[in-house]
C-alpha cells in the first residue's frame, strides 16, 4: 500500500496506540472522580494539555491560554465561532473569513449571515497579498477574523502570526479564529482560538482540541457536567487525550523532507505531459495538488486504487461535491475536475512518488486510447 492521503486522515503511529492502550488498562478513571485512579486521569489530562499548548507556540514565547479537548476540529471550529458569537452585537457586526474555509466553518458563518450578521469572505485568487488582504479587511467594525492557517486542497498558507499581530493592532477587540488544522507541527501559528484535529497528526480519530487565550471569553457549546472548566462538559476520553499527546511529541514530519519530496513530484510529473500544478510556492511542501488534463478526478482515484496507491480527487470531507474552494484558490473548472490532492507524512518515500508517477503515465494512456 502507498498511502499519499495524509491531509484526509493519517495512520496512528505506534506512540499513540501504545499510550491508547496503556491508558485504557492503567488509568481509565474518570478525571472527575476524587480517588486516587480519577487524580491519575486528570494529571495525564493536564500533562497533554501542557504538550499541546508548547506544540502549539513552536519555539516562541509560550501562548498564554488554555487549551479544551473536543471530539475534532468540526467541533473546536463550531466551539470557537459560536461560543464566540455572543460577543459579536457589542462591538460589531461584520466577520471577515476567507471562501477556502474548511464546511466546518464555512457553514458555521453561514448561520452568522441568516441572523443578519455581515460576513466578508476572501478568496485568494483576487490578492496577491492575501493575509495582507485579511488584515486590510478588517475595521472597527469587524467582530471575528476566521482563517485557516493552511487550506486542506492545495496547501495554500496564510502568514498568522503577521495576520494575528496586524489585525490586534488595527482592533484589539476583533477575536481571530484560526483554523490550524492543515497547519499544527507544520507552520507557526497564534491567535485568540485554534482548532486543531488528533487524527491528521497521527493520533485517533475523535479527539481534537481548541486553544482559547487568557481572557477571552467563549460560551460553551455543549453544556453538562462542568468538566474543562464548564467550557466543554462530558467525561474527558482520557486514553484518546494521551494517545494525541503522544502523536505530537512522537511527530516526526521534517519540513525539508517534505520539500525534496515535493520537487521530485513536480519534477517527475512535469515529465508527462498535460499536467497542471494547483500547489504553488505559498503552499506547504506535504500537500501537492494537481491536475491531470483529460482524465476526471475520480478516474485516476481508483485507477490508481488498483495498485494500492491511495490519493484524494480534492478535500475528503467534500466527497463527491464540487469543489468551490479550488476555484477561489485559482484553478480553472476544468482542471478542478482532474484534480489530484497528494499529501505526504513522515513515511513517504520518493520511490512511492516514483510508482504514482508511473501509474499516472499508464491511466493517461490508458483513458487516450
Ligand atoms: N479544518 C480543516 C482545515 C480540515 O482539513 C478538517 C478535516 O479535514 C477539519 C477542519 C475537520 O476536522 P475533524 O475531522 O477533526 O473534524
Amino acid at each position: 500500500m502507498i498511502y499519499l492521503d495524509n491531509a484526509a486522515t493519517t495512520k496512528p503511529c505506534e506512540e499513540c496506540r501504545r499510550a491508547v492502550s496503556d491508558t485504557m488498562e492503567t488509568a481509565f478513571g474518570n478525571a472527575s472522580s476524587l480517588h486516587k485512579l480519577g487524580t491519575a486521569s486528570m494529571q495525564i489530562m493536564s500533562r497533554a494539555k501542557k504538550t499541546i499548548l508548547a506544540a502549539l507556540s513552536g519555539t516562541k514565547t509560550p501562548l498564554d491560554g488554555t487549551v479544551i479537548f473536543t471530539s475534532g476540529a468540526t467541533e473546536s471550529n463550531n466551539t470557537a465561532l459560536l461560543g464566540a458569537m455572543h460577543r459579536f452585537r457589542p462591538h460589531g457586526t461584520k466577520i471577515v473569513s476567507t471562501a477556502i474555509e474548511h464546511p466546518s466553518v464555512a457553514k458555521t458563518l453561514t448561520r452568522f449571515e441568516e441572523d443578519d450578521l455581515k460576513v466578508v469572505r476572501l478568496a485568494p485568487k483576487d490578492f496577491e497579498d492575501f493575509t495582507g488582504a485579511l488584515i486590510d479587511a478588517v475595521d472597527e467594525n469587524t467582530a471575528l477574523l476566521s482563517a485557516m492557517a493552511v487550506n486542506n486542497e492545495t496547501g495554500f498558507k496564510i502568514d498568522v502570526p503577521r495576520l494575528y499581530r496586524e489585525v490586534k493592532r488595527k482592533n484589539p477587540k476583533t477575536i481571530v479564529h484560526i483554523d490550524a488544522v492543515q497547519g499544527f507541527l507544520k507552520v507557526p501559528l497564534d491567535g485568540d482560538l485554534i482548532s486543531v484535529s488528533g487524527h491528521k497528526i497521527h493520533a485517533s480519530k475523535g479527539i481534537g482540541a481548541l486553544f482559547v487565550k487568557k481572557g477571552q471569553n467563549i460560551l460553551p457549546l455543549i453544556s453538562g457536567g462542568g468538566q474543562q472548566g464548564d467550557l466543554r462538559s462530558g467525561t474527558e476520553p482520557i486514553e484518546l487525550i494521551a494517545g494525541f499527546e503522544a502523536a505530537v511529541k512522537a511527530y516526526r514530519g521534517d519540513p525539508k523532507k517534505f520539500a525534496e519530496l515535493k520537487n521530485h513530484l513536480l519534477d517527475e510529473l512535469n515529465k508527462l505531459e498535460n499536467i497542471g500544478i494547483n500547489s504553488d510556492a505559498n503552499c506547504v511542501p506535504n500537500i501537492i495538488n494537481f491536475s491531470v488534463r483529460g482524465v476526471r478526478s475520480e478516474i485516476m482515484l481508483h485507477s490508481l486504487e488498483e495498485d494500492g496507491i491511495y490519493v484524494s480527487s480534492g478535500s475528503a470531507c467534500s466527497r463527491g461535491k464540487k469543489s468551490g474552494v479550488l476555484g477561489a484558490l485559482g484553478v480553472s473548472d476544468k482542471d478542478a475536475d482532474c484534480a489530484v490532492r497528494v499529501s505526504l507524512c513522515a513515511d513517504n518515500t520518493a520511490e512511492e512518488l516514483d510508482a504514482l508517477c508511473q501509474k499516472i503515465a499508464k491511466t493517461i494512456e490508458r483513458v487516450r486510447r
